[in-house]
C-alpha cells in the first residue's frame, strides 16, 4: 500500500520556511514583496485559486492584491493594466488568472509581463532561460511536483519519469526539470494513447506524473509496483474534485502517490508564493 505524500503537510513546512525568509527581507529591505492577480470575470474556480493566494500569501508575510476586471475589458486596456503594473515599482509580481474570454490573448498579454515581474515564469523569455537551465522563476505546477517527488528522498537520476500531459505549462517545463535531476523522461499526449502505447509507457514509469484533465483515466494496473505517483489533474465530477489517476488501484501499487485534492495543489500555490519572493530579490537585491 502506498504511502500518501499529502501535500497539506508539505505546503505547512514551506510556508513556514518561507514566512521566516520574508522576516529577514523585511528586516533587511523595510519591505515586502507586493503580488498583484488580475481577473477577468467570475469564473468560480480562478476566484477560489485566487482566495487561496490570498490565504497564503497573508500566512507568509506576502502583500497581495487582486484586481477584477470586467468580461467586456479589450485587450488593448488588459495590455495598459499590465504595462501600468511593469511600471510600478511598489508591485514585484505579477500573474493573469484563466480563464480569459475568447477575445483575450492570454499569452500576448503574459509576453508583456516584465520577465522580473513574471511570478507564474510563463512568458517567452523565462520559458527560454528555462530550458537553458538559467531561470530563476519556474512555472509553479512543475515546482510543486518536483518538490513532492523529491520530498521521498529518491535519487531521481537514471530514472524512469513518464509524464501523461504535455502543456506548455505542466508537462513540458516538468520534463525540463526532471531532467535537469538525469531522469529519463517520456511525455505522452493525446497520440500516445491513439496509437495505443499510453499502457507501455506508463507501466516503465519509476516516477509517473499524470497532468490531463481526465477523470481516473490512468488505472492502477497499468503502474509499475513501487512507482511515485503525482496527480496534477483537478477534475470536478459529480460534486467531488479527482485526479486523473484511479486513486483506489493505484494507491495498491505505488510506493507514494498524491492525493487529489490535497497533493499538488496546496503546494502549488506556495511556490507561486516563492516565486514572487524570488522576483522581489531580483528587483531589491541588485
Ligand atoms: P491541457 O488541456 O492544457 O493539456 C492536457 C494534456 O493532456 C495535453 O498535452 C493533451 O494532449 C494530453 N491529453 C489529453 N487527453 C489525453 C489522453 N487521452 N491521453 C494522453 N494524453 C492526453 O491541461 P493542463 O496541463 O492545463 O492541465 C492538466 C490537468 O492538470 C487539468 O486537470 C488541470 O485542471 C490540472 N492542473 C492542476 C494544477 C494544480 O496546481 N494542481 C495546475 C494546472 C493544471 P495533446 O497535447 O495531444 O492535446
Amino acid at each position: 500500500m502506498a504511502k500518501l505524500l499529502d501535500g497539506k503537510i508539505l505546503a505547512q513546512t514551506l510556508k513556514d520556511q518561507l514566512k521566516n525568509e520574508v522576516a529577514d527581507l523585511n528586516r533587511q529591505f523595510k519591505s515586502v514583496p507586493r503580488l498583484v492577480c488580475i481577473l477577468i470575470g467570475e469564473d468560480k474556480g480562478a476566484h477560489a485559486y485566487a482566495n487561496s493566494q490570498r490565504r497564503t500569501a497573508e500566512y507568509i508575510g506576502i502583500e497581495f492584491e487582486l484586481i477584477n476586471l470586467p468580461l467586456t475589458i479589450t485587450q488593448a486596456e488588459y495590455n495598459h493594466k499590465i504595462l501600468e503594473l511593469n511600471s510600478d515599482a511598489a508591485v514585484h509580481g505579477i500573474m493573469l488568472h484563466k480563464p480569459v474570454p475568447s477575445h483575450i490573448d492570454h499569452q500576448a498579454a503574459v509576453n508583456l509581463i516584465d520577465t522580473k515581474k513574471d511570478i507564474e515564469g510563463i512568458n517567452v523569455i523565462n520559458m527560454g532561460k528555462m530550458l537553458i537551465g538559467e531561470a530563476k522563476i519556474i512555472p509553479c505546477t512543475p515546482l510543486a511536483a518536483m518538490e513532492l517527488i523529491q520530498s521521498t528522498n529518491i535519487n531521481i537520476r537514471g530514472k524512469e519519469a513518464v509524464i501523461v500531459g504535455a502543456s506548455a505549462i505542466v508537462g513540458k517545463p516538468l520534463s525540463i526539470l526532471l531532467m535537469g535531476k538525469k531522469a529519463t523522461v517520456t511525455v505522452c499526449n493525446s497520440a500516445t494513447t491513439e496509437a495505443g502505447k499510453l499502457v507501455d509507457h506508463i507501466s516503465r514509469a519509476d516516477i509517473l506524473v499524470a497532468a490531463v484533465g481526465k477523470p481516473a483515466m490512468i488505472k492502477g494496473e497499468w503502474i509499475k509496483e513501487g512507482a511515485i505517483v503525482i496527480d496534477v489533474g483537478i477534475n470536478a465530477v459529480g460534486g467531488k474534485i479527482v485526479g486523473d489517476v484511479d486513486f483506489e488501484s493505484a494507491q495498491e501499487r505505488a510506493s507514494f502517490i498524491t492525493p487529489v485534492p490535497g497533493g499538488v495543489g496546496p503546494v502549488t500555490v506556495v511556490m507561486f508564493m516563492k516565486n514572487g519572493i524570488e522576483a522581489f530579490k531580483m528587483q531589491l537585491c541588485r
